[in-house]
């Protein structure tokens, strides 16, 4: 079902995001996670897309069995600066072959090696119109509450942000952040611009206090000093503790100023989510 519908119809939703694994033994974890967090009725998962395109053919196949053996509404991430017309033409016919009709369309990271770019989409909100073009699928694409990594400002990012919604999108996904306030100023930003289609936070708890630094240098989100502190020279068994607390309140506050929904970063791993959705009351399905 197009998550655009889904969004008009719904207060609220749930989503998770998933990524191809590299190793056929993670696989494993990964149809594990997927059966858990099932039971918690998510209205899209999604499956990301490799940089460059590196998980291409197997995006393309954890979306279609996703949808296929588990019954969920998907959505594919696509990426779009390595990628000519052609490939985009081609993927774009599996989905639609396949009834996958969510994509959330993006620029994807600048490859270091040049030879790589290729010249039909140099920004997401071209890939967005294209797509548009083709009449069939619902268009996420995604914003950055802290600004993105490459911006000139913040005002330039919204622009540019407005640029994706006004060729086509029909919702935005944020990349994770820590501080609500970012979020909350986003918004504003959005709102003054004129952005009116939904936007759905993403949300990564932080239960592993290198990994997260690893993240946050990758796509510039803050994490408070405050949070830090409290993470530094724990075990790992009470790091999960507190990101999870941590995580929890940020939802909350984020619910209860009527946010659309919460989008989960689920690393292709259940217990985090899982211990978020249920300190925010949510009960799964089999119970
Ligand atoms: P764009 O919106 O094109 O923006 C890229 C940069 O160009 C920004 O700095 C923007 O301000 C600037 N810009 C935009 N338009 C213009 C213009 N007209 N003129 C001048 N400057 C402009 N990456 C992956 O490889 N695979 C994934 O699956 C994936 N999933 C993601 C999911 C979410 C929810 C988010 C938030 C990010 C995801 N990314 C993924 C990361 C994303 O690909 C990178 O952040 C990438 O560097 C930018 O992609 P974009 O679609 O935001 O690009």
């Amino acid at each position: 079902m197009k998550i655009s519908r889904i969004l008009s119809e719904k207060d609220f939703v749930i989503s998770f995001e998933f990524f191809p694994p590299k190793k056929v033994e993670n696989e494993k974890i990964l149809f594990n996670t997927i059966e858990v967090l099932k039971g918690y009725n998510p209205d899209f998962v999604s499956v990301t897309y490799g940089a460059g395109g590196s998980t291409k053919d197997k995006t393309i196949d954890w979306t279609i069995k996703i949808k296929e053996q588990y019954n969920l509404n998907v959505m594919m991430h696509l990426t779009c600066v390595t990628s000519s017309r052609d490939d985009v033409d081609e993927i774009l016919t599996v989905l639609q072959e396949h009834n996958i009709d969510n994509i959330l369309a993006l620029r994807g990271d600048i490859p270091k090696d040049q030879e790589n770019i290729k010249a039909d989409f140099k920004y997401a909100y071209q890939l967005v119109e294209y797509i548009k073009n083709k009449n069939f699928f619902s268009i996420g694409v995604a914003g950055y509450p802290e600004g993105h990594i490459e911006s000139a400002s913040l005002e330039k990012d919204i622009e540019f942000l407005k640029m994706k919604v006004d060729a086509g999108a029909d919702f935005i996904i944020t990349q994770l952040f820590f501080d609500n306030k970012y979020f909350f100023d986003f918004l504003d930003r959005a709102e003054k611009i004129g952005i009116n289609v939904p936007i759905l936070p993403g949300i990564m708890p932080v239960i592993n206090l290198n990994q997260v630094k690893r993240f946050t240098e990758m796509c510039g989100a803050t994490v408070p000093d405050s949070l830090i502190k409290k993470l530094e020279n724990k075990s790992e068994e009470d790091m999960f503790k507190i990101g999870i607390e941590y995580a929890i309140n940020q939802c909350k506050e984020l619910i209860e100023a009527n946010v659309k929904g919460l989008h989960f970063y689920t690393l292709n791993k259940y217990n985090a989510t899982t211990n978020i959705l249920e300190g925010l009351g949510y009960v799964p399905k089999s119970l």
